[in-house]
């Protein structure tokens, strides 16, 4: 659905919206598909895939990003999915964004595999960092969660991209009732050891089977009980700002930057952050969409295609995030849970 053109939305160049964040980080996805099946988002026989005449060509995927970080003030990028180390055109795309001016931040979230294969290259083009989800050390746990048993293939990826210079490298750990929710110390334990930067993340109902129950989510405040059994944590001093994730120091343990090391929880059910979200996002088949959450999507690739040029674009982007909600309400008895999965968004 397309935004509808409102007479109250100033006239400003950035993506601001009714509640007066605005946004600066761009979400994009770059491929619905994956080589795992996570349980807590994807069913064991995947998913429809989007079809490939939908997708954002490597070019066109370029160019809305220009048009964001030009014209609409974003200045940090990450690229998503599905899994974006099986999007072919990955380590041009992310040249090509390096490229721009300003120069954004350049970030990507991936479940590690392809790491062994693309760290280097991707760090050579210009990529910052990486963001990697590790829910699990034990294989077979890692072979149950993710359907795959590429536990193995994921540990040397973040050693790469380690050794290839994409630091901090991020952990995000799902915690689940029941399947690893007893793992919380062992994963601290890990990312400190290697100087790793973890973060753990609510189970949301984001996942394709629509089968997310509040009762087996794992509260931040339960992971971070189970963190004080052993270590000893103090509020980060640091502001939070945007950021989702609520960050602790471990004291005695040192990153590998020399400051304190730290832990996050993204607590985005129990205590949402959506006043300060900075998010807005770009689907694999080119849909804005100003929240995980939300329902509508505003069509840029049938703008492109139909050679609208930069500011008509840019212009239907601000209409979409002037649309923004205050909240996601999950906890909203009218909560929807949206149609698209969250494989589908870009995580
Ligand atoms: N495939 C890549 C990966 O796994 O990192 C990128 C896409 S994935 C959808 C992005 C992030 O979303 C991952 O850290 C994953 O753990 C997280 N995620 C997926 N489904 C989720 C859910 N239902 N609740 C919370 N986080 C979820
Ligand atoms: Fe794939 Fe990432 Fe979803 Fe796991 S969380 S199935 S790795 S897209």
């Amino acid at each position: 659905m397309q935004a509808q053109e409102d007479s109250t939305r100033p006239s400003v160049s950035g993506l601001v919206d009714r509640f007066g964040r605005m946004a600066m980080d761009l979400r994009v996805s770059l491929t619905d598909r994956c080589n795992l099946r996570c349980t807590y988002c994807m069913p064991e026989e995947g998913l429809a895939w989007l079809p490939k005449q939908t997708l954002l060509t490597d070019d066109e995927v370029v160019q809305l990003v220009r048009i964001a970080v030009e014209r609409l003030g974003v200045t940090e990028i990450r690229f998503t999915g599905g899994e974006p180390m099986l999007r072919p055109g990955l380590v041009k795309i992310v040249s090509d964004t390096a490229a721009l001016s300003p120069r954004p931040k350049l970030s990507v979230t991936t479940n590690g595999i392809g790491l062994t294969r693309l760290a280097g290259a991707l760090a050579a083009v210009g990529l910052d960092r990486v963001n990697v989800s590790l829910d699990t050390l034990r294989p077979g746990r890692f072979e149950a969660l993710a359907r795959r048993s590429r536990l193995e293939d994921v540990l040397t990826g973040l050693r790469t991209a380690d050794e290839a210079g994409l630091r901090p490298v991020k952990l995000n750990a799902v915690l689940m009732r029941g399947i690893n929710d007893d793992e919380a110390v062992d994963l601290l334990s890990f990312a400190l050891e290697h100087g790793y930067e973890l973060r753990f993340i609510e189970q949301m109902p984001l996942d394709a089977q629509h089968a997310w129950r509040r009762e087996d989510m794992v509260a931040g405040e339960e992971i971070l009980a189970q963190l004080r059994s052993v270590f000893t944590l103090t509020p980060d001093p640091h502001l939070r700002g945007a950021a989702p994730a609520e960050t602790w120091l471990v004291d005695g343990f040192v990153g590998m930057d020399g400051e304190p090391a730290k832990v996050g929880v993204i607590a985005s059910v129990t205590q949402p952050f959506c006043g300060a979200c900075d998010r807005t996002r770009l689907t694999a088949d080119g849909q804005v969409r100003n929240c995980l959450f939300s329902e509508d999507e505003t069509d840029l690739r049938g703008l492109v295609r139909a050679g609208a040029d930069d500011e008509m674009i840019a212009d239907a982007w601000r209409a979409a995030m002037w649309g923004k909600r205050a909240g996601h309400g999950i906890d909203d008895p009218t909560f929807l849970q949206p149609s698209r999965p969250m494989s589908a968004i870009g995580g």
